[in-house]
């Protein structure tokens, strides 16, 4: 499940702070958000819904008193959209209250959930995420809340940057791979954990390092502990947060992302050149790629694609018999720099081949005489089990299409996807400390196995 975490401690200000951290993360997921804060004494959560301007306002974080806190937004597909599974949860255990946020995702989930249920555990929700909290609270009495954590976290397989509340303590854990992203930062007052550096920046927080992978790090009244109880593992960051994913400022897995996707540009340019008039980026995920690619192709980059950014989840779908303009409420070309003109069409990826299909459509309408994309990633050919919404086998066009299929489905005149070989020059040095999966279909860590957890994961994630 893609997801942003933020998480604050020791801050009079937690809920406020992690509304801001949150809403620097809106782009980790649109559908639901949530607060739970501690003022020591109890946990105080709210969540809903929607987005999280939309959510939070004066009133709601009056109700979320205390000095830390943590915080969700969270992406799913159609489906699992309930208010049950937005996060965090929260959950009354022997010891008191304790509530997790959670990015990433079990590929066990599934058959540690019908374990715990023949032993008569009820689930309140259908996430992966609440297997830990069943294991945590099963864990034999006595134990710390770090040593429960890890408990818990040694039954379960795949993905998790995570954070734990509990009335006096936040934990922070990271899986062995560091699939995804979580990083550390200070405020004068306090700590902050969040997915992303751009969230830190908003609040004025210091970045202070990335959490590592494997480790577990409980801020409590002592300050920050760190703990690496599992067997260490060649890290596998999710490449895919800097192809798409992760916002352009932000700073993870030793990279800043806008270096490494307008890397991407420059090398697809390379691999792959044109005899054309103009750059064009898709907004906005196609712009470092399409920045690099016109630096070193020589080509002028021109904004003939314009976004309208109030495109929200307000918009309601028309009726059938005037759908095909749906196309342009997202965006739309500009025919005097297009008319005429040989367009590099320079985008992030292509997953279903829908969306890239209907903007072709759109710039050939403005009048483009010929039109070459170029692809700042690998084709995916395999579905992501560790946190990105890619679809299944099915429905990935590469999985199905040759690339000249491809380029003839879009109806252009080339077509041209980044190596991956190229992809791992963009991060060179680091190269072996990324998973490429959803390219290659080469799974560091089993994906669900059994048939029942994949139909639990699929309908669920
Ligand atoms: P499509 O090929 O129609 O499925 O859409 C691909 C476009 O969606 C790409 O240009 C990306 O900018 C964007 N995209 C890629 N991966 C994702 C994802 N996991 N969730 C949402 N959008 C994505």
């Amino acid at each position: 499940m893609d997801c942003g975490l933020f998480g604050v401690y020791g801050h009079p200000e937690a809920a406020n702070l992690t509304y801001l951290g949150l809403y620097a993360l809106q782009h980790r997921g649109q559908e639901s958000a949530g607060i739970v804060s501690s003022d020591g004494k109890g946990l105080y959560c709210h969540k809903e819904m929607g987005l999280v301007a939309e959510i939070f306002d004066q009133e709601v974080l009056k109700r979320l008193p205390g000095s830390s806190a943590i915080g969700h937004v969270r992406y799913s597909t159609t489906g699992s959209s309930h208010l049950k599974n937005a996060q965090p949860f929260v959950f009354d255990y022997s010891r008191g209250g304790v509530a997790i946020a959670h990015n990433g995702n079990l590929t066990n989930a599934g058959l540690l959930r019908r374990q715990l249920e023949r032993e008569g555990a009820i689930f309140q929700s259908t996430m992966d995420t609440e297997v830990i909290i069943h294991l945590f609270a099963r864990v034999s009495e006595g134990l710390h809340t770090v040593d429960r954590l890890i408990a818990a976290l040694s039954e379960v397989e795949g993905s998790y940057s995570l954070l734990l509340l509990t009335e006096k303590e936040l934990i922070a854990a990271r899986d062995p791979y560091g699939f995804r992203p979580l990083v550390l930062g200070k405020l004068k007052k306090g700590y902050v954990v969040s997915s992303e550096t751009c969230a830190l920046d908003l609040i004025g927080a210091d970045f202070i390092r990335e959490i590592e992978p494997g480790e577990v790090l409980l801020l409590s009244g002592d300050g920050p502990h760190s703990f690496f109880p599992f067997p260490r593992v060649k890290p596998k960051f999710c490449i895919f947060e800097f192809i798409y994913f992760a916002r352009p400022d932000s700073f993870i897995f030793g990279h800043t992302v806008y270096q490494v996707r307008r890397q991407l540009g420059v090398q697809l340019a390379e691999e792959h050149p044109a005899e054309a008039d103009l750059v064009l980026p898709t907004p906005d995920s196609g712009f470092p790629a399409a920045v690099g690619f016109a630096h070193s192709s020589g080509l002028p980059l021109e904004l003939g694609i314009i976004r309208n950014h109030y495109v929200g989840r307000t918009f309601i779908e028309p009726r059938d018999s005037i759908r095909h303009f749906g196309v342009r409420i997202k965006l739309n070309a500009v025919r005097e720099v297009i008319e005429g003109k040989r367009a590099v069409v320079v985008d992030d990826s292509i997953v279903r081949g829908t969306t890239v299909k209907k903007n072709m459509h759109m710039i050939r309408s403005a009048g483009a005489r010929e039109i070459h994309v170029r692809i700042s990633s690998p084709p995916i050919i395999s579905p992501c089990f560790y946190g990105i919404d890619t679809p299944t086998k099915e429905e990935l066009i590469a999985a199905n299409l040759s690339i000249e299929e491809i380029r003839e489905f879009l109806q252009v005149n080339s077509l041209g996807y980044l190596s991956l070989e190229g992809l791992k020059k963009c991060v060179a040095g680091h190269e072996d400390k990324f998973c490429y999966a959803c390219f290659t279909g080469d799974y560091p860590v089993s994906p669900p196995a059994e048939r029942m957890q994949l139909e639990f994961f699929i309908k669920e994630v």
